[in-house]
């Protein structure tokens, strides 16, 4: 049997070799929500989608603008 992990939750569908489309519901099991369909011997496991590794930062073309404003002087 293969595993394939999902993010989806609580049902997952796939398409068997002959074009159904097969609906497995997930179940709790041993902490982990899974699904085993026999039609297509196959284990769904779900996992989380997990966060970006990609870290997010400001972006370099609009920096702080400091200092460049009318300072009110020569009016
Ligand atoms: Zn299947």
């Amino acid at each position: 049997m293969r595993t394939v992990y999902v993010a989806e939750y609580p049902a997952v569908q796939h398409r068997h070799d002959d074009g159904d489309i097969v609906t497995v519901r997930l179940r709790l099991r041993g902490g982990v929500h899974r699904a085993v369909c026999s039609g297509c011997d196959t284990e769904f496991v779900y996992r989380k989608p997990t966060p970006s590794n990609v870290a997010h930062v400001k972006s370099p073309l609009l920096p702080g603008v400091k200092g460049n404003f009318d300072d009110g002087e020569g009016h």
